[in-house]
Order: structure tokens, then C-alpha cells, then sequence
């Protein structure tokens, strides 16, 4: 089956990395689809006893499971394919018979699939941690050969190519999950702000934070009042209980090295 559709972001890879940019960029109102054909290196994790919030640690593919489902609250579609190649266009390519949305003139990628998927998308977030197959042919992009292969980028995850950025292990952050989900966000922010919003902050703040102070509510802000707070923390309460209560059911995986 093939689809030609159009988004604003596309992320290539649904571990930590990915699925926390995918949290903020679809947190912003872009169309984000995040690209996942294998499973997060994170699921073979014995117990993970350094991610943030969790005192006494958190079963780690409870954890993978709770950002993809953040992601996709935050409107994040998925879908699973392993992703092929990534070609740079002009903006002239004229598949958009399936449109989902964005102006398809504004598109500089074309992103395919194993699956003869065809997506074109304004944005790529590649988080596939040592994969670098599919950005061999895309002029610009430095791969760093360091046993391991890298993507080579600046400061914010940006590679030599306009729009496209890479995030986590891939970038060659250090191999922790925590670092790994930070820096999806930050590349995010980043692409936020290249995009059309300065100083991109994205907070939910008490009614009047900004305003009473005669301030603006600044890009990616909301202010919300006690009873919305209210709300907010009641559903969360509720969804955290639901999620925690049973151990998870999938079992740890291993190296495949170590399997029969
Ligand atoms: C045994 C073990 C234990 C660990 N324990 C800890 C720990 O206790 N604490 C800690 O902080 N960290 C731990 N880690 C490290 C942590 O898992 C990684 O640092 C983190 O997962 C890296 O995040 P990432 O998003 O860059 O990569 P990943 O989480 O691996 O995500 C990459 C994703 O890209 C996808 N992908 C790859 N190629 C393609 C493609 N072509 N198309 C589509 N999708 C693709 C993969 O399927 C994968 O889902 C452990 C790792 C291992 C192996």
C-alpha cells in the first residue's frame, strides 16, 4: 500500500527522542506524523532508575508507551514503517492527490517507506539513533563514522540541510534516555523557532501571569484559571492511575545477540 500526504513534520524514529519532539511540535499545531519501524533501544532497559519524576524509577516500556501516548494527544498521528530514503525537493512535486492538509508548495522533502509510502512533509526530525541509511543520499547532511554512525549538526540539532535536523543518540548526545528526550525537545523548540516563532516558549501558566502584567501571552502559552487547573489535574490523576496499576505486560527484551 503507498500514501502520498503532506505534513508539516515528519519524525523518523519513535524512541525517546522522537516521540518528545513530536510532543512539542504538534503541541504548536504542526501536523506531525512520527515514522517508527522498529522498537526504541530503551525496551531492553532492566529498570530505568534515572528518568526525571520517577523516584523509584519506572518500567521503561511503560515509559515508551506514555510518550506515544502524549504524542498523540498532543495530535501526533504514527505510523509504522521503517523509513527508506529522504530526497530534498523544490517544492514542485505535484503527488498531492491525498493532500492531509499543508501547502504541498511549501514542501522540501519527500520521505519513503519500505511500505511505498510517499510523504511529503516542510520538516524532517531524524531520532533513529545509529540508522543512517536513509539520509546517505541527501547532499548536505555530514554522517560522522565514530565506530557508530552519527548525523553531524550545530548547537540545536540543526543539520547542513534547511529543515532538516536530527535528535538524540543520533546527534551523538549521551546515551541516556533522559538526555536523549531533552534533546528531542530542544531540536523541537529549535524548529519552532526557525519556523515562525521567536523565543518559543511553551508553558501553561496561572490566569494572568502575563496579562495582569500587562504582558502578552507569549508563543506556545496558555494561561488557564483555577478551575481549568482543577480539571487538568484531575484527569491526570485519573490517567496515572489507570496506567500504573498493573505491571506492565510486555516483557524486557534482550540483545539480539542474546536471543535464540
Ligand atoms: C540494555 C540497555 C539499558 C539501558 N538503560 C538505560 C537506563 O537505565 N537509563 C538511561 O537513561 N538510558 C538507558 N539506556 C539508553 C537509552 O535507551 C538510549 O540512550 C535512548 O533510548 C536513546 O534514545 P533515542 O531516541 O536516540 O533512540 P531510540 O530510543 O533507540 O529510538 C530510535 C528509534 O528509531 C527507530 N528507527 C531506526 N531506524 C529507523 C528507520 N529507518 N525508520 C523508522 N524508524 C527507525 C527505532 O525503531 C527506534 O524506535 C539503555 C540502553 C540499553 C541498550
Amino acid at each position: 500500500m503507498s500514501a502520498s500526504v503532506d505534513r508539516d513534520v515528519l519524525v523518523v524514529g519513535g524512541g525517546v527522542a522522537g516521540l518528545s519532539a513530536a510532543v512539542f511540535t504538534a503541541r504548536r499545531g504542526l501536523d506531525t506524523l512520527v515514522v517508527d519501524g522498529g522498537e526504541s533501544i530503551l525496551r531492553r532497559n532492566a529498570h530505568l532508575e534515572n528518568f526525571p519524576g520517577f523516584p523509584l524509577g519506572v518500567n521503561a516500556r511503560r515509559l515508551l508507551d506514555l510518550l506515544g501516548e502524549q504524542a498523540e494527544n498532543a495530535g501526533a498521528a504514527r505510523l509504522d514503517a521503517r523509513v527508506t530514503r529522504i530526497a530534498v525537493v523544490d517544492g514542485d512535486d505535484d503527488t498531492d492527490a491525498d493532500s492531509a492538509g499543508t501547502d504541498p508548495d511549501d514542501a522540501r522533502f519527500v520521505v519513503e517507506t519500505h511500505a511505498g509510502d510517499r510523504i511529503r512533509t516542510r520538516y524532517v526530525v531524524a531520532a533513529t539513533k545509529n540508522e543512517v541509511g536513509y539520509l546517505e543520499g541527501v547532499e548536505g547532511v555530514g554522517i560522522l563514522d565514530r565506530g557508530k554512525a552519527y548525523v553531524d549538526v550545530d548547537e540545536r540539532g540543526r543539520t547542513g540541510v534547511d529543515g532538516l535536523y536530527a535528535a538524540g543518540r543520533l546527534a551523538e548526545k549521551p546515551h541516556q534516555a533522559a538526555v536523549c528526550a531533552g534533546h528531542g525537545a530542544e531540536v523541537a523548540v529549535t524548529l519552532l523557532e526557525d519556523d515562525d516563532a521567536p523565543f518559543y516558549h511553551d508553558w501553561v501558566a496561572p490566569e494572568g501571569y502575563f496579562t495582569d502584567r500587562g504582558r502578552e501571552v507569549p508563543p506556545g502559552c496558555e494561561e488557564i484559571d483555577a478551575e481549568e487547573r482543577r480539571e487538568r489535574e484531575a484527569a491526570s490523576l485519573a490517567a496515572t492511575r489507570e496506567r500504573f496499576a498493573e505491571p506492565h505486560p510486555d516483557p524486557q527484551e534482550t540483545h539480539p545477540s542474546l536471543e535464540e
